[in-house]
C-alpha cells in the first residue's frame, strides 16, 4: 500500500513521513508537530512499513484523546490489527463488504449480521463461540454497521490476546480508527504480504 504524506484525523491534518535513517524504533509520532515519522529504506519490507504506520496512527489517536493505551498492549493491537486487515483484505471505505468469517491468527471468527430482536446492543462478541454478531435492520446505516464491525475485532483481539484497555477507551479508538481508515482511504487489506 501507499503510504499518503498526509491523513486527516478529527479535524487535524497528520502529516507523515517516511525517510532514512531520522528515528529510533522504526517510527514515532510527535504530537506538537502533528508528525508521523517512518523510517524506510530501500531493502525495507512493505509489511513492516505499513504496520509502523498502522502503530503511528495508533499512537496518535491515543496522544489525541488521552486513550490510557501502554506501549506493550499497543504494540500487541497494532500487529494483529494489521494480521487481521491483511490477511482478510478489509477495507473500511465505502460500501463495505462484510465478510461471513475472518481470519484472527490462527482461528476462524464467524461474523453474522442479525435483527435487533436476536442481540442487546449494536454489535457483540463472544471469545468461546469465535462468533462476531452485528444488528442489521432494513434502516441500519452502512457506516454504523462497519464501525461496529471494527469495534468488535478490537474487542476479539482484546480477550484474545489479554489487552489492557477500558471499554470508553475502546469506543473512542474504533471510532477514530474507523474515521481515519475511511476519511484517507486506507486500505490495509491491499499490503503485499
Ligand atoms: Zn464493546
Amino acid at each position: 500500500m501507499k503510504i499518503p504524506n498526509h491523513i486527516k484525523m478529527g479535524a487535524h491534518k497528520i502529516n507523515v513521513s517516511v525517510s532514512q535513517g531520522n528515528i529510533e524504533g522504526f517510527g514515532s509520532y510527535s504530537d506538537c508537530y502533528n508528525l508521523i515519522k517512518i523510517e524506510s529504506d530501500v531493502d525495507y519490507q512493505e509489511s513492516n512499513t505499513a504496520q509502523i504506520f498502522l502503530r503511528e496512527i495508533i499512537e496518535a489517536i491515543k496522544f489525541k484523546y488521552a486513550l490510557s493505551i501502554d506501549q506493550p498492549n499497543l504494540i500487541v493491537l497494532s500487529e494483529v490489527l494489521f494480521q487481521i486487515l491483511v490477511d482478510n483484505k478489509l477495507n473500511f471505505g465505502k460500501g463495505f463488504i462484510f465478510p461471513e468469517s475472518i481470519k484472527v491468527g490462527a482461528h476462524k471468527i464467524d461474523v453474522e449480521l442479525v435483527l435487533p430482536r436476536n442481540i442487546t446492543g449494536s454489535g457483540s462478541y463472544n471469545n468461546y463461540y469465535n462468533l462476531i454478531r452485528i444488528e442489521k435492520d432494513f434502516d441500519s446505516q452502512e457506516s454504523n454497521m462497519a464501525e461496529v464491525f471494527l469495534h468488535e475485532i478490537i474487542e476479539c483481539v482484546k480477550l484474545k490476546y489479554e489487552l489492557s484497555i477500558d471499554h470508553p477507551h475502546l469506543t473512542v479508538l474504533s471510532e477514530i480508527l474507523f474515521q481515519v481508515f475511511r476519511d484517507n482511504k486506507l486500505n490495509f487489506g491491499k499490503c503485499l504480504v
